[in-house]
Formats: C-alpha cells, sequence, structure tokens
C-alpha cells in the first residue's frame, strides 16, 4: 500500500483521561472521525467517562463548571458566580444582586 502524501496520516495516539486519568487509545479511526465531522478538539475522557457524562447530562445533571469564589461588598458573605468577575466592576452575591435591582427601579 501506497501512502499519498496528501492524505492526513493518522496514527493512534493515547490520551489522559480528565476524569479519571485513565490512559485511553484515541485511534486512527476516531481521529479521522473526528476529522471529518470538523470537531477540532481532541477527546479529553475515556470512552467510561464520556458515556457517564451522556448519561449525566440526560439525566439533567450538570457537568461540574468553576465557580468563582468572591465576597460580596453588599453583606460581607463569601459567594460564588459561575464567570469570572471583570476586575474593576463589583459583583454581588444573588440577593444582594436583587436587591439591587429593585432599588434601581
Ligand atoms: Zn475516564
Ligand atoms: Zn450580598
Amino acid at each position: 500500500m501506497t501512502i499519498d502524501p496528501e492524505t492526513t496520516v493518522y496514527v493512534d495516539e493515547e490520551i489522559t483521561c480528565l476524569d479519571c486519568g485513565t490512559l485511553f487509545v484515541f485511534s486512527a479511526g476516531e481521529q479521522e472521525f473526528y476529522e471529518q465531522r470538523g470537531f477540532k478538539d481532541k477527546p479529553k475522557r475515556c470512552k467510561d467517562c464520556r458515556a457517564k457524562r451522556k448519561i449525566d447530562r440526560e439525566n439533567g445533571v450538570e457537568p461540574k463548571r468553576t465557580r468563582y469564589e468572591f465576597v460580596c461588598p453588599g453583606c460581607g458573605k463569601p459567594a460564588s458566580v459561575p464567570f469570572q468577575p471583570r476586575s474593576g466592576k463589583p459583583v454581588y452575591c444573588r440577593e444582594c444582586f436583587k436587591k439591587q435591582q429593585k432599588e434601581a427601579q
């Protein structure tokens, strides 16, 4: 078999699963499939963990997101937000945020 230099040659790749740390194979066939689908990112998780996440999604379980912890300047209580607070802009806890919105009306 001759290999056309224009054709991408896929080689099995080993990736460490982000969730369980298992080394899994991202096979040449899967890489081709990903390429055809236009997926730019390699899988970060093994098949088991991907299947588990799929089930979680179907059950409405939210995947864990990074939350940013901060101390609310309104009440001084610790709170967290699912996004990175912009510097210079105060971020309030949910209660204080609601209170502020009410006061602004
Ligand atoms: Zn895994
Ligand atoms: Zn507050």
